[in-house]
């Protein structure tokens, strides 16, 4: 009897502790494969790459330690903001999203558009049809797309975290984009080593580690998948200006140039605009012969390489609105404003933003050697389990993700 107690007692225990270790099993399954229930796709304009370790704000090392970095972030050329900003928010390249420039010439509308937007769809866009409440705070491409949008103060961080609280807080937000700009504000009034955009930097830091607290908190910050990003970096302006301005030198050779919507006369020949680099559009598609010979006055040009459709073409960029040749100084060389106070982008050396990623299904304390910008919103939306819209571009990073 007693035996057979001692017996029935035993496989009573055992029974418990199997199912106790299928509990745990289950759970810590379940757990591993979550997918985030939140985004907060966070964009910081203008802060470069190296800001991290050159300035180690506190709040975002520690999140970078506890995700993945990538440590070389190929943008979007050229450098500037408005085609990168279209670029991280839909995944697909210039030629894709129609947008080339800040202000950029149509060709078929014969006109300068200034703060173009795309028309293929953002990530907000994407995530709407599969039931997340969408809401942006100043990040201007998600503007169309989501439920809630608000402009708090382009370089107000704190107001910016103000309202991605409120929209998590107040209006059952999913996904919250938002733009942090003051490192941009700062970094070309005063350059990038200025104590003016270490104060930028920490401030930002001071506000994306209020939002962590907040998060923490409220008990979702392991169920929200936060990436940090950047449209491009920003550099103090050469000592090296290139020998003449391409404007002029086109003018010199006989073409008639406008430089702005004021300048735009009947007989214009070709408009240059200048994003960092210069923009060459030709107002008519231009013959070979045309293209060739207004490419050979620019390759006169001392401390310039130009990009002609086939370079371009590499790069991503738009058939005719990221310009038909493009005067792109070489390293260690600025067009204009040589030896100038503030700081300058649009060069390839400004290709060098920060991007990390933290949370559910990203692996922990790793660095990435590459990526692109246009890489987030396919992988964020592999988190999700949302399928890309057909015009992403960028490929998932498969490397930052948890094995499942
Ligand atoms: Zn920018």
């Amino acid at each position: 009897m007693a035996a057979e107690f001692a017996g029935n007692r035993l496989s009573r225990v055992v029974g418990a502790l199997v199912r106790v270790a299928l509990l745990v099993l289950l759970v810590g399954g379940a757990l591993r494969g979550a997918a985030p229930k939140y985004i907060l796709f966070l964009t910081a304009d203008g802060f470069r790459s190296d800001y991290i370790e050159r300035l180690q704000p506190p709040h975002l090392s520690a999140l970078i330690a506890e995700g993945v970095r990538v440590t070389h972030v190929t943008n979007v050329f050229p450098t500037v903001t408005t085609p990168n900003m279209a670029s991280i928010a839909t995944g697909a390249w210039p030629r894709t999203t129609g947008i080339g420039a800040n202000t950029h010439y149509v060709r078929e509308e014969d006109r300068l558009v200034s703060a173009p937007r795309p028309t293929v769809a953002t990530i907000a866009g994407m995530l709407r049809p599969a039931g997340w409440v969408t809401a942006a705070a100043g990040h201007f491409m998600l503007q169309p797309a989501v439920e809630f949008y608000t402009a708090p103060g382009y370089g107000e961080s704190e107001k910016t975290t103000d309202a991605i609280i409120d929209f998590l807080e107040n209006k059952n937000a999913h996904f919250v984009g938002a733009i942090y700009g003051s490192t941009d504000q700062a970094g070309h009034r005063h350059g990038p080593d200025s104590p003016e955009v270490r104060e930028a930097v920490m401030g930002i830091d001071r506000a994306v580690g209020r939002l962590v607290a907040y998060l923490k908190a409220k008990g979702i910050f392991e169920e929200t998948l936060i990436t940090f990003n950047s449209d491009h970096g920003m550099s103090a302006f050469e000592k090296r200006q290139a020998s003449t301005e391409p404007a002029q030198a086109l003018a010199k050779a006989g073409f008639r140039v406008a430089t702005s919507a004021a300048e735009l006369k009947a007989e214009t020949q070709i408009v240059v605009l200048n994003a960092g680099v210069r923009i060459i559009y030709f107002r008519a598609v231009p013959s070979g012969a045309e293209r060739e010979r207004a490419a050979a006055v620019l390759r006169q040009i001392e401390g310039v390489d130009v990009l002609g459709r086939k370079e371009l073409d590499a790069l991503g960029c738009h058939d005719n609105r990221s310009g038909d040749l493009i005067v792109s100084p070489k390293a260690g060389f600025t067009i204009s404003n040589a030896g100038g106070p503030g700081g300058l982008h649009g060069r390839f050396a400004e290709g060098n933003p920060i991007l990390f990623f933290r949370g559910p299904g990203i692996r922990r304390a790793v660095n990435l050697e590459a990526a692109r910008t246009v890489d987030i919103v396919p992988t964020l939306l592999r988190l999700v389990h949302v399928a890309p819209a057909a015009t992403v571009e960028g490929k998932v990073i498969e490397t930052a993700l948890e094995a499942r």
